[in-house]
């Protein structure tokens, strides 16, 4: 008997645990300190009405034996993937049904792609970036090559004609550094994948916080991705699903290598491993492009906006160099004075009371950076901006 192996490489995942370990030290030592955490990436604003009243129906219909559901289809309910491809249209984009699947949320996806491509394959990654990239294909064993996201950039790589790879992993808005591609960096990266038979896994996490119309919110507003690209996206920062639990994959039928159709492989593998998503959520998840959901919806995104004008403001005011904070709920800033991230992480903590978290985190690129996050109370933002007057000022 073997155990997969390349579970050892992975590296031990410290950093929430590391900042957990050390506000609670300075808590216990602290008792009456009024610490303020910008650190989160989960949501903290409640579910819309509409979503709760959709499920609130929807479980209701569980109760009674016409209108009971028991299994339904692996990919999800023609109901909510005809409301997704009717909001692509919003951006010119057309989907057909059946090139949506519906998930448990982005993450499950963003693992569970990589059974239909080889572990033969090299994966292209930006650095710094969201974990899950780097961890799911160390878990296969894949090679991996890291592409540099820094000041000179505006943390948004761009592709390299001596690179090659087969997995391109891009994540626009970005976790952590908010930056945002625009179309004619996208097209490149298209171009890019098209001519090296590569594809692009497109994380569309956050496009929801897009305000800016002539910037892309989907891959598939760009020419030829169709034939290059996947996209995941996600109802959690969106509507607040974080804990409801609800995403969804596109996969284009015209996506095809090695003469198969990656949209038919993905749905073997979801009939085989996957048996959907709950009908309750679905239904919740549906309410969330009706006009009343997107109006909420929309309330809620304008708020999280709102707070990373306020955090951007403040470090305008400061002269304190950032990215992001637009179009994203991530602010990534650049430590003063050449700080290292966790000496500054140390130094927001002891001295007002703040916490965010450290950009090393996320990768080498991420040193001398700190994330904060836009997810807080409207009334904690501006208390803790204010320290940041006073500490910096
Ligand atoms: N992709 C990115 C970039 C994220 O930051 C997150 C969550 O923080 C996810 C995906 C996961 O989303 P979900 O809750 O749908 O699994």
């Amino acid at each position: 008997m073997k155990i997969n192996s390349n579970y050892s490489n992975l590296k031990d995942s410290y950093l929430f645990s590391t900042i957990a370990k050390k506000v609670n030290e300075y808590k216990a030592a602290n008792p009456d300190a009024d610490i303020i955490r910008l650190g989160i990436g989960d949501v903290t604003l409640p579910l819309p009405k509409v979503c709760v009243e959709a499920m609130e129906k929807a479980s209701a219909e569980m109760g009674v034996k016409e209108t009971f559901k028991g299994y339904g289809e692996e990919q999800g309910y023609g109901f909510l993937r005809t409301a997704v491809a009717k909001y692509y249209t919003n951006r010119n984009v057309v989907l057909s049904d059946d090139e949506i699947f519906i998930s448990d949320g982005a993450k499950s996806d963003l693992g569970n792609i990589l059974d239909v491509f080889s572990v033969d394959n090299t994966v292209l990654i930006p650095d710094p970036v969201y974990p899950v990239y780097v961890d799911t294909n160390v878990m296969a064993g894949r090679n991996i090559v890291f592409m540099n996201g820094n000041e000179e950039n505006g943390f948004l790589p761009m592709p390299q004609a001596d690179v090659k790879a087969d997995i391109i992993y891009l994540c626009s808005p970005n976790n952590p550094t908010g930056a945002v591609y625009n179309k004619a960096q996208l097209k490149e990266w298209v171009d890019y994948a098209n001519r090296n038979d590569a594809v692009i896994l497109f994380d569309a996490a956050y496009e929801a916080f897009i305000m800016d119309d002539t910037l892309p919110k989907s891959i598939y507003e760009i020419e030829g991705a169709r034939t290059c690209a996947i996209e995941f996206c996600s109802f959690s920062k969106k509507a607040g699903f974080t804990g409801t639990r609800c995403g969804y994959t596109v996969v284009p039928k015209e996506l095809v290598r090695e003469g198969v159709a990656l949209n038919k492989m993905w749905l073997r593998r979801q009939t085989t491993k996957f048996n959907g998503v709950p009908y309750i959520v679905q239904r919740g998840a549906e309410a969330v492009f009706t006009e009343e959901g997107y109006k909420q919806t929309q309330e809620n995104i304008e708020y999280y906006l709102g707070n990373a004008k306020i955090i951007a403001a403040t470090l305008d005011e400061l002269g304190i160099k950032y990215f992001g904070g637009k179009n994203s709920p991530y602010i990534w800033l650049k430590c003063p004075d050449n700080m290292k991230s966790w000496d500054f992480f140390d130094m927001l903590l002891t001295k007002i009371n703040v916490v965010g978290t450290p950009g090393q985190g996320f990768g080498e690129n991420g040193e001398g950076f700190f994330r904060l996050t836009a997810f807080g109370s409207r009334e904690n933002v501006i208390k803790a901006m204010e320290r940041f007057k006073n500490l910096f000022a």
